[in-house]
């Protein structure tokens, strides 16, 4: 009995090691396998505690260079990313991709302009940046502080209209763009060495799903997700999964949930801000800071589904 326990308290110290292992020196990426990586930022909100670190950025280092997904929110978060990069390989960075607008995914851009990669975006991201640039710039200065500084928006170079593909060398990136969904600015990345696809925000796990497109609209496009031949999933935030269709499914829930209740009380003549606190309550329990992120989807939603 006694060499079965040490057995397994020797596997078990096994297997942490092995998961230590699996994070790079810098701890800022972990290593998911076959050149790719993650930086998963903390679960805050961006009115309480934002300090411009709290979405995903993954790494997929091909043999010709790397793509960046993602770049977190403020210029030190990039640097931060950049030189966690520079532990894993010298090859050049070829492409810094943003999945969409949102403040939290583009400021870390900053960090690369030295690297002269192309920068990728939805084929209106570029127009999506400059409408937002003041609001954005307001909102660094208010949250980030210090670390405003320096955090500049860095517009896409390189355009996503439909669908285009990135040459890494041993594996190339397929990236396809969306009509409205979690923003009107959504792409999303499949690498084809390991058909790992990178949703962006269309896909939240753990952490309450928001959104400021249509609901509907991003509904539909994770139907369409689950139609894609992967093995695995990094969302935009919360863990990476191997049951991405559970995932999805799960995020579908909600938002069925949350439309049909919003819609319900537009119909029974409930107040906005009545709907704010019952809409999709028995979600609650499911997700991360379910309640202000669950309030702030009724207030983008209940003005614009009065109108259907
Ligand atoms: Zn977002």
């Amino acid at each position: 009995m006694r060499i079965l326990i040490q057995l397994w308290m020797l596997l078990t110290l096994a297997s942490c090691a092995g998961s230590i292992t699996n994070i790079t020196n810098s701890t800022f990426l972990q290593d998911i396998g076959d050149g790719v990586y993650v930086h998963h930022g903390k679960h805050l909100d961006i009115d309480t505690g934002y300090q411009g670190d709290i979405c995903n950025i993954s790494v997929i280092v091909g043999s010709k260079g790397v793509a960046v997904i993602d770049t977190g929110g403020s210029l030190k978060v990039g640097i931060a990313l950049r030189s966690a990069i520079a532990q894993i390989t010298r090859l050049p960075i070829l492409y810094v991709i943003n999945t969409h607008v949102h403040p939290d995914h583009i400021f870390g851009n900053a960090a690369f302009i030295a690297d002269r990669p192309q920068f990728v975006g939805h084929a209106k991201l570029a127009t999506a940046m400059k409408l937002r640039q003041e609001a954005y710039d307001k909102l660094n200065v208010k949250y980030l502080g210090a670390d405003a500084k320096g955090s500049e928006m860095v517009l896409p170079t390189l355009e996503v209209k439909d669908t285009l593909v990135l040459d890494l060398g041993d594996r190339t990136l397929k990236l396809t763009a969306y009509p409205p969904a979690h923003t009107n600015t959504d792409i999303t990345v499949i690498d084809s060495k390991t058909s790992t696809l990178f949703t962006g925000d269309l896909l939240f796990t753990e952490r309450t799903p928001v959104l400021e497109g249509d609901i509907k609209g991003l509904i539909t496009v994770l139907d369409v997700l689950k139609t894609y031949d992967v093995k695995q999933v990094v969302p935009g935030h919360g863990a990476q999964t191997k049951d991405w269709q559970g995932a999805i499914s799960n995020e579908q829930r909600y938002l069925n949930i949350l439309l049909a209740d919003i819609r319900a009380n537009i119909k029974k003549g409930i107040s906005m801000s009545d709907t704010m606190n019952t809409a999709a309550a028995g979600e609650r329990d499911k997700w991360v800071l379910f309640d202000v992120a669950n309030r702030r989807n009724v207030n983008t939603l209940y003005p614009q589904l009065e109108w259907e």
